[in-house]
């Protein structure tokens, strides 16, 4: 028995009408239409498409069920019924739902799959209290199938899902209305590809806004200081630490204001070289904890900031240049206090060695003199009485006392390196300039290194005639000193140490050469730092603190030179420096 409409009768019996009626029927079709279609598009989530669907439908058909299987991963199905149905009535639509699937190009699955991933979204109207699974409730409508219409979803063309409708009564859907259920079916599948749609998206900002949360947790909770800036340097971004940093340093930087403009604007000395940092970001350049003195100059540690900053790159690589920079700002205060403490320990304890070691080397010469003066006595006297040759305990203190003498002028060695790495540290190198011939020094600290040592031959090379300089002579020949023990201390094998002098370009030029161990590429960078040692000298027989070429260096650099040292392939290595010729005028 077939139950329809009025509106499906007077719609599709309107074309052998009179005209007037056929157009109250095309009339009475639009207003359907746009009704049904106007459901659809208010239709927020999948239950309202649902209800819209079932409306429109049942005003078509009077029938038990629809569903609705979209493809997608995972498929989803879900049932509505139009009144309480059977468990064996849903288990069949399953049944009927899987077979019918391939239609609609749906991979395969099981009845049982089906059912588990199967909705049942019932109308609130409807009492339903069944659930997939429950009981069978055959007290609830029939059991049988006698009807059963599929429709694929469409959506541009595109096969999205398949809507089923069943009855129990035979004969329910008329193939008359055929076209309008397909037409129903597209809208249904247009309306939840848009609900589908609004889900992701909602998923999707959910998801990017907990990001954005977590992220600015991290930054606000982050000890270093952020600072982010936009490409013309203006800053975008100051997270709570790098504001508090800034507080402390007297400032008060506003986002937005652009770094270089604010600089000017406060003379703040720190700022510019803050804005230098930025500006040499803003080129592509990764800078690398640079240190800048933000506090006031005269306290005993002035607040110290390390900063390094790096280009921001636009992430769709539609910019070729940076976009901004973003700088980390390290409060380094703490380390530098810690340092401070640390060098003026070691700068008393080097200052109360020396008088004990000044006492020590006074006493041992003085001993020395005297053993010595014995010793030729005692020698005089046994040539004179024609006995020779008898080993006298004069000679054993004698050198007794020589080792303590050299020992002590080591320990004294270490003691100044120490000294003169508190000087260095905190700026304090005081240097005595006077005029000095520069060769005069070389020759001396070549005289008295070579005295040191018979299995070495020191070449001192002088290729100018003038080498006048005004310089500190103690700590030029402390300079040299320290280059040529190295190749002594360096080149156990023995060997050539040459020394060379020349003029180049206005500055003083020399270069100090060994044959010994040589420095292995990956080291020469570093040997210049303080306290370094090469890894494999310092574990082997090569006593020493790594502070000689760090004071070296200082010294150099304080006088206007430069120190470099180079690789010679396999033997040995070169040691480099230049004093300008005009090093200091008074
Ligand atoms: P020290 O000699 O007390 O260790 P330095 O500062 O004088 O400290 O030298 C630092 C390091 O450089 C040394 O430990 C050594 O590894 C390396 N070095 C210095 N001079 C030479 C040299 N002429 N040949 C090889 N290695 C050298």
């Amino acid at each position: 028995m077939q139950s329809q409409s009025r509106l499906s009768e007077s719609a599709y019996s309107s074309y052998h009408t009179p005209n007037s009626d056929r157009l109250a029927a095309i009339l009475q079709e639009m207003e359907y239409i746009n009704t049904i279609g106007k459901s659809f598009v208010a239709a927020i989530d999948r239950f309202q498409v649902h209800r819209a669907l079932l409306g429109a439908l049942q005003k078509l058909y009077s029938f038990a069920a629809c569903s609705i299987l979209l493809k997608g991963d995972p498929f989803e199905l879900s049932i509505i019924p139009c009144y309480p149905l059977s468990q064996v009535f849903i288990a069949a639509m399953i049944e009927r739902i899987a077979s019918a699937a391939s239609v609609i190009d749906f991979p395969a699955v099981s009845v049982e799959e089906l059912a588990n991933a199967s909705y049942l979204d019932a109308p609130d109207d409807l009492s339903i209290t069944q659930k997939l699974g429950s009981p069978v409730q055959d007290m609830i409508g029939g059991a049988v199938i006698g009807s059963f219409l599929n429709v694929p979803l469409t959506v541009e063309n595109r096969i999205v899902g398949m809507l089923s409708l069943f009855d129990e009564r035979e004969g329910t859907f008329d193939t008359d209305l055929l076209k309008l259920t397909t037409m129903i079916a597209d809208y249904a599948a247009v309306a939840l590809e848009n609900v589908r749609l609004r889900e992701r998206e909602t998923a999707l900002w959910r998801q990017a806004e907990i990001g954005r949360q977590r992220l600015e947790l991290i930054i606000s909770s982050m000890a270093e200081g952020l600072l982010i800036t936009n490409e013309q340097g203006g800053i975008t971004l100051l997270n709570v630490s790098a504001q508090h940093l800034l507080a402390q340093a007297q400032l008060d930087l506003k986002q937005n204001s652009p770094l270089r403009t604010l600089a000017l604007a406060n003379n703040v000395s720190w700022l510019h070289k803050l804005a230098d940092i930025i500006d040499e970001a803003l080129t592509g350049v990764t800078v690398m904890n640079q240190e800048l003195i933000a506090g006031e100059a005269g306290e005993p540690v002035p607040l110290t900031l390390s900063i390094s900053a790096a280009p921001l790159h636009d992430a769709s690589q539609v910019q070729m240049g940076p976009i901004g920079v973003v700088a980390v700002l390290n409060d380094v205060t703490a380390n530098k206090q810690i340092e401070k403490l640390k060098d003026e320990f070691v700068s008393v304890v080097s200052h109360e060695l020396r008088s004990p070691l000044t006492a020590i080397k006074g006493y041992t010469q003085h001993l020395m003199r005297r053993i010595d003066r014995r010793l030729r006595k005692t020698q005089q006297e046994q040539q004179s009485s024609a006995i020779s040759g008898v080993d006298l305990p004069e000679n054993y203190d004698l050198r007794s006392l020589s080792i303590i003498q050299s020992q002590a002028d080591h320990l004294e060695r270490l003691v100044n390196d120490l000294l003169d790495l508190s000087q260095v540290q905190w700026g304090k190198l005081h240097l005595q300039y006077s005029s000095f011939y520069l060769a005069d020094v070389l020759v001396e600290s070549v005289r008295s290194v070579q005295a040191s040592t018979e299995q070495h031959t020191i070449y001192l090379d002088i290729a100018v005639q003038d080498t006048k300089i005004v310089a500190d002579k103690m700590r030029m020949s402390q300079v040299i000193g320290n280059i040529l023990d190295n190749a002594i201390k360096y080149s156990p094998q023995g060997g050539q140490v040459t020394v060379k002098l020349e003029e180049r370009e206005g500055d003083y030029f020399v270069s100090i050469t060994d044959q010994g161990i040589g420095i292995s590429q990956e080291y020469l960078d570093h040997i210049f730092e303080r306290f370094y040692r090469v890894r494999n000298t310092a574990s082997r027989q090569y006593s020493g603190i790594g502070l000689g070429l760090y004071v070296t260096r200082a010294i150099v650099e304080e006088h206007g030179g430069h120190i470099w040292v180079t690789n010679n392939k396999g033997l040995g290595c070169t040691f480099s420096f230049t004093v300008p010729a005009a090093a200091h005028s008074d």
